[in-house]
């Protein structure tokens, strides 16, 4: 896959600007956050991404293609952009087993049905829930559902794979528990994800770089221990000082 890239994106909602100028690349298989304070743009950022929202100017693409070159009439709709979504509620769909969960994305596609059974499988083994795939969502722990809503992130393949705060759900001790395993998924899967948190333990673990926003504004991108070490700003310190 080609670098992701978001350039100069700037949003506002009604008359208030909460995007300024963002701009950043992503590369093939880097595991990449957006770190910040609530409010400060992280969602409105990745929403843009997916195409769910559009920026007022600027442009994302991966590679050559193009999914907003500055005109919502010529944006690339969400369902085009081959990317995985998974957000913070992980909302599966109650009256389906885990499988036909999984099923739904793929028969969207219009995957073949042998193709279908395979693809679930393997992304079921991947979080290791396979063995769960004719339960019900609510038969299911909060871990064990966020770990289905991943699996149906990542059972078509997509080109980027973006996740909302997809463990706030969880509480403290399955919340460390799924951080490990995120990592395991990203050594195996080894997809290029665009990661969304307040959490700096969780952007600090598992990422290759992180973006650190406050009040819609791109303070600093780097390396974890560059975050950590050398703040690029007050703001920036004193958040990642901050024990959330
Ligand atoms: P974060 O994900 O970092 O918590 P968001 O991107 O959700 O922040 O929100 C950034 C700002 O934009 C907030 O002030 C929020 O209230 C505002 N906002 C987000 N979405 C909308 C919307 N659809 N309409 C109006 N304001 C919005
Ligand atoms: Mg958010």
């Amino acid at each position: 896959m080609p670098e992701l890239a978001v350039e100069n994106i700037t949003k506002s909602f009604h008359g208030t600007t909460v995007l300024e100028d963002i701009d950043f690349t992503v590369a093939d298989g880097e595991f990449f956050t957006l770190l910040g304070p609530s409010g400060c743009g992280k969602s409105t950022t990745l929403s843009c991404v997916a195409g769910l929202e559009h920026p007022d100017s600027g442009t994302i693409r991966v590679g050559d293609e193009v999914f907003f070159d500055g005109l919502p009439r010529t944006a690339v709709p969400p369902e085009g952009r081959n990317l995985g979504l998974v957000f913070q509620s992980y909302a599966l769909w109650p009256h389906m087993t885990i499988a036909d969960n999984l099923a739904l994305p793929l028969k969207l596609r219009k995957v073949a049905k042998a193709e279908q059974r395979r693809l679930i499988d393997d992304a079921l083994t991947k979080v290791d829930m396979a063995h769960l795939r004719d339960r019900y969502p609510h038969q299911l722990s909060g871990g064990q559902q966020q770990r289905v809503a991943l699996a149906r992130g990542i059972v078509y393949s997509p080109g980027v794979l973006l996740l909302d705060e997809p463990l706030s759900n969880l509480d403290a001790k399955m919340r460390g528990q799924a951080r490990m395993w995120l990592k395991d998924l990203q050594r195996e899967v080894g997809i290029t994800t665009v990661y969304v948190t307040h959490d700096q333990i969780e952007a600090m673990s598992l990422s290759d770089r992180i973006a650190v926003f406050m009040h819609g504004r791109l303070q600093q991108v780097g390396t974890p221990v560059e975050v950590y070490e050398t703040p690029a700003t007050p703001e920036v310190a004193g958040f990642i000082g901050r024990c959330n």
